[in-house]
């Protein structure tokens, strides 16, 4: 009979941004560090030693420092992180004919077929100690029938270390596991469930799918089926995701310079909108240019993953200037973001997916409220 399933591994580097700091300064090494702060408040990424003291991403800094008095702070080097990230991924690319980079330090790998030819967990264990040897950061994966079950496993598997779940075993390896283990549960989730007597994701299974859709809806179903290891999404390859891509033509050909750059700054900002709505960040941004004749330029250029608009517009205005033949009348005007990934620290923070959803809601809400435009700054032009 032929197996439905598909061999999917999951790879996460540990601790990725303190393992990086840890890189550029060993004296950090066996130490409590937490990355983040200032910039957004909350904890972007932490040791394993600070991990001891209860402090997690997206705690609050505050309360991170009352934890751990003693613990060292860094404000992070985002620019060296995209750089280990296009690092493990061109490893990677290098090795797997499909896989998905799930966010700057995460990716999913599809290996089914593979098997024909060479055993995927050796495979795999090579493929990791290749990156490690390469780039000297720790790293882990899960090997499994599904996404959900990969990345559970690396779960199990960290820190710096491997598991495989084999087919058939993944009500085995779930039925004792709290539910928060399962990915999207978040603490509201956690709490309705531990209302209802659930502590345990055999016991989601054992609840039924009515009970779990009455109180949950369609994630109910949804968590139901994730309770038995049943979990459907595909692996997206990288090259095919998507960009995100804003263009304006003029009803009437434009020569004013400081009319173009407005424009570039308003249509980045529209697109740094969308991107962070959605959750992404970009790795890369192009510019382009349409003039009367037709005549069609553009440019991009790799940029360390972000969604800022203060990051991204400085870039933008520097392509067009490199891009744009001085005083010709412009058409069309175009800005695109690609290399699109999930923003991990936003991941982190938003991982109970109602409250995600939540936010989303209320974003929504406030952008038709105010119209998209509420987002505009003064552009210097
Ligand atoms: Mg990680």
């Amino acid at each position: 009979m032929n197996s439905p399933h598909r061999i999917i591994s999951h790879f996460d580097l540990d601790s990725f941004f303190v393992s990086v700091e840890v890189l550029n300064d060993p004296s950090l090494k066996g130490k409590p560090v937490i990355v983040g702060g200032s910039e957004r408040g909350v904890v972007a990424a932490c040791s394993y030693e600070a991990r001891k003291f209860g402090i997690h991403s997206a705690m609050p800094s505050a309360k991170a420092k009352q934890l751990c008095p003693h613990a060292i702070f860094i404000k992070g080097h985002y620019a060296d992180y995209s750089k280990y990230s296009r690092w493990v991924t061109q490893i990677i690319a290098s090795k797997a004919p499909l896989f998905e980079k799930a966010s700057i330090d995460e990716f999913y790998l599809d290996l089914t077929g593979m098997d024909k030819f060479f055993k995927p967990l050796q495979w795999t264990i090579d493929l990791r100690k290749l990156i490690i040897e390469e780039t000297k950061l720790p790293i882990s994966f899960g090997l499994a029938s599904n996404k959900m079950m990969a990345k559970m496993a690396t779960n199990q598997a960290k820190p710096n270390g491997f598991l495989q779940i084999p087919f058939g075993k993944e009500k085995d390896f779930l039925a004792p596991l709290p539910v928060a283990d399962i990915p999207g549960v978040g603490e509201q989730t956690n709490l309705i469930l531990r209302a209802m007597g659930i502590e345990k994701i055999r016991q989601i299974e054992e609840a039924g799918p009515e009970i779990m859709e009455n109180k949950f809806g369609k994630w109910g179903i949804d968590l139901w089926h994730k309770s038995q290891g049943i979990h459907l999404r595909e692996v997206t390859p990288y090259h095919e995701a998507k960009s995100i891509s804003s263009e304006n033509t003029f009803e009437e050909n434009k020569t004013d310079n400081s009319f173009l750059k407005k424009e570039l700054v308003r249509l980045t900002e529209k697109i740094c909108f969308e991107l962070r709505q959605d959750g992404k960040v970009a790795g890369c941004v192009a510019v382009k240019i349409r003039y009367p004749d037709f005549e069609t330029t553009s440019r991009q250029t790799t940029i360390s993953y972000t969604n800022a608009d203060d990051a991204i517009i400085p870039v933008v205005k520097d392509l067009f200037q490199k891009l744009y033949k001085k005083d010709r009348a412009v058409r069309l005007l175009g800005v695109k973001l690609s290399e699109l990934t999930n923003d991990a620290v936003q991941t982190n923070l938003f991982d109970d997916i109602e409250r995600k959803l939540d936010l989303y809601k209320a974003i929504d809400e406030v952008k038709n409220r105010f119209g998209k435009s509420f987002v505009k700054r003064a552009s210097s032009g």
